[in-house]
């Protein structure tokens, strides 16, 4: 699975992100009526310089960027998944192990943001699961 991916799995699975349609996809404007001067379903309305920005529906950069993998641990609290979400850390593989507290401890502090993704999807996919059979 590619960043985007996952990035893109996190915004739908854990962050529960759904697009409102009512908006362009380009921009994020509120899209207008036929004939209004604005952004319309087929096309946006803004003029960009130089390269275009990134689409307004696109995911978060969540397993490359720590702030916006900062927002998903905040969601996984949230949720209460915390012991969870530390079990699918822990049974990630690691740079190096050691069976010292301390050291799992920094291991789980330093785990990349795509590690930590793994684990909010992981874990979040399994309550899911969970809730089904229950
Ligand atoms: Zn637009």
């Amino acid at each position: 699975m590619t960043d985007r991916e996952l990035d893109a799995l996190i915004a739908e699975k854990v962050m529960c992100l759904v697009w409102d349609e009512k908006r362009c996809r380009v921009c994020g404007w509120m899209m207008l009526a036929e004939g209004e001067v604005g952004c319309h379903p087929d096309r946006c309305s803004m003029v960009w310089e130089g390269p275009r920005p990134p689409r307004a529906d696109e995911p978060d950069f969540y397993s490359t960027d720590r702030n916006a993998a900062a927002l998903v641990l905040e969601r996984i609290g949230e949720l209460g998944l915390q012991e969870d979400f530390l079990h699918f850390l822990h049974n990630l593989p690691m740079k190096t192990w050691s069976a010292t507290y301390a050291i799992c401890l920094w291991e789980r502090l330093t785990a990349s943001p795509r590690q930590l993704m793994e684990a909010a999807l992981a874990c979040v996919l399994a309550k899911s699961e969970e809730g089904k059979h229950a």
